[in-house]
């Protein structure tokens, strides 16, 4: 089976830093929702304090997240913007490495405090990805 995809086009770029102290993921969601951006892609990089991540458990429908403190790396930040009951909502994964450069990641949650960040923000034409509950996962797609 064939999709007929759909074309999106760069609107904007914005670049932009988050402070020390953000919480990553809200931080994300106010700047999209304030400047109200509908679709887009999201990438950066950057250094956290305290990093909260997980996974989606396919058997039991839920996610499963993680805590950890320390001096950690953003070595890929990389999410999208679409609309999740009438507002953006932000998706994000994110992978880091610690001090001694072991990798990991999953889906970032909330609670993540940034050290630094710099993020570019892709906002897309078309603005008609709307997330609505899947019955074969559980999750809120597209
Ligand atoms: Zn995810």
């Amino acid at each position: 089976m064939s999709k007929k995809l759909k074309r999106h086009e760069v609107k904007n770029t914005y670049l932009l830093r988050l402070d020390r102290g953000d919480d990553l993921i809200k931080k994300l969601t106010e700047v999209v929702q304030e400047n109200d951006i509908r679709l887009a892609t999201i990438s950066g990089l950057g250094a956290v304090s305290k990093i909260v991540f997980g996974y989606y458990d396919q058997k039991d429908w839920e996610y499963i997240f993680l805590e950890k403190e320390g001096q950690f790396e953003i070595l890929s930040l990389n999410g999208n913007v679409s609309i999740k009951d009438g507002e953006a909502m932000v998706h994000a994964h994110i992978m880091l490495a610690d001090e001694e450069g072991n990798a990991f990641g999953g889906h970032l949650g909330e609670g993540t405090v940034v050290f630094a960040s710099e993020i570019e923000i892709q906002e897309l034409s078309n603005a008609d990805k709307i997330r609505k509950y899947d019955e074969d996962t559980g999750l809120p797609l597209w």
